[in-house]
């Protein structure tokens, strides 16, 4: 694969300005202050897949807690990015103190940081380059999530002390409009936050149904709640399931890939997965999506939208 990232003129990972870009943790601080971390060998995996296979399979080694994104400039950095911090945080913090399912509006302001995050990410990977169309979708988003991006999010059982990433980067079938397709997942205390990139959410969604798992809340699209049936009504997880049962789903996502240990958290090994087709699979919501349109607090985008 050619073409990766050739163009150095130094530009911001979002916004495309070319200008003096700064420095910023992954994870702000209320974020990291919000979990307790039982190991400082905390890993981030990062794997891309092209049509023919796979193309490299990476690995952050480190404490993905100290990690900076190097790429922003700073109207983005300090401007509707902490926007989104300040107004997510709180609600991570309230899930990681295991008080459940937060209201809407929160979930909202959470799944729209995962995106964020979890694109951001990508950049502590040299080589795992996300389309440029994604990020800039994901700066002028004026809807909160951006459009078509979707989260998922699983109330665990068990309590992670760690922040367990994996990055997952993989084109399709060429004659797809937008043959780029990624995934994060973050494994974090009581949760597991699943972006997804368009064209994937539906697969996302329905590997966790047929896993059977209900507890499932997510951001579909850019202004739909999607709440199962079986969690209607609860003030907290119902059928939760562990960390270890969600990463036997994420590895379902992509043909039943195997996981590798290291000397941090155990990432997904897409080397195993050569030669098998990783396609989209089309989920029907039935009636469990919901317009919560009307439920959304926007007012933390006011910057972004300047
Ligand atoms: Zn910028």
């Amino acid at each position: 694969m050619k073409n990766r990232k050739e163009n150095k003129v130094p530009e911001c990972f979002f916004c495309g300005a070319n200008e003096k870009l700064t420095k910023a943790h992954l994870f702000q601080q209320s974020f990291r202050d919000a979990v307790n971390v039982d190991s400082d060998e905390v890993s981030l995996a990062a794997s891309s897949v092209e049509e023919l296979g796979v193309y490299r399979d990476l690995l952050y080694s480190g404490d993905i807690r100290q990690a900076n994104a190097t790429s922003l400039c700073s109207g983005c950095n300090n401007g509707w990015m902490n926007d989104i911090e300040q107004a997510a945080g709180p609600v991570f913090t309230s899930i990681m103190n295991g008080d459940g399912f937060p209201p809407p509006a929160g979930l909202f302001k959470l799944a729209h940081w995962s995106v964020v995050v979890g694109a951001l990410a990508s950049e502590l990977i040299p080589r795992l380059d996300i389309p440029v169309e994604h990020r800039r979708a994901i700066r002028f988003t004026r809807t909160g999530q951006p459009t078509e991006f979707s989260t998922h999010f699983v109330w665990t059982l068990d309590y992670l002390p760690s922040f367990e990433i994996d990055i997952v980067r993989f084109a399709g079938e060429s004659d797809l409009e937008e043959p780029i397709r990624w995934c994060f997942v973050l494994h974090v205390g009581w949760l597991v936050i699943i972006v997804a990139s368009p064209r994937f959410g539906a697969k996302v969604s329905r590997v966790l149904h047929g896993g059977g798992i209900h507890s499932v809340m997510g951001t579909i699209s850019s202004n739909i709640v999607y709440l199962p049936q079986e969690a209607r009504g609860a003030s907290s997880g119902v059928l939760t399931p562990s960390h270890e049962t969600v990463r036997e789903l994420h590895s379902k996502l992509f043909a039943s890939a195997k996981y590798l240990e290291t000397k941090g958290r155990p990432v997904l090994d897409l080397n195993s997965a050569i030669g098998r087709t990783i396609n989209d699979l089309a989920f029907d919501y039935g009636d469990t999506l919901i317009d919560m349109r009307d439920k959304l607090d926007l007012s933390y985008l006011t910057r972004a939208m300047s």
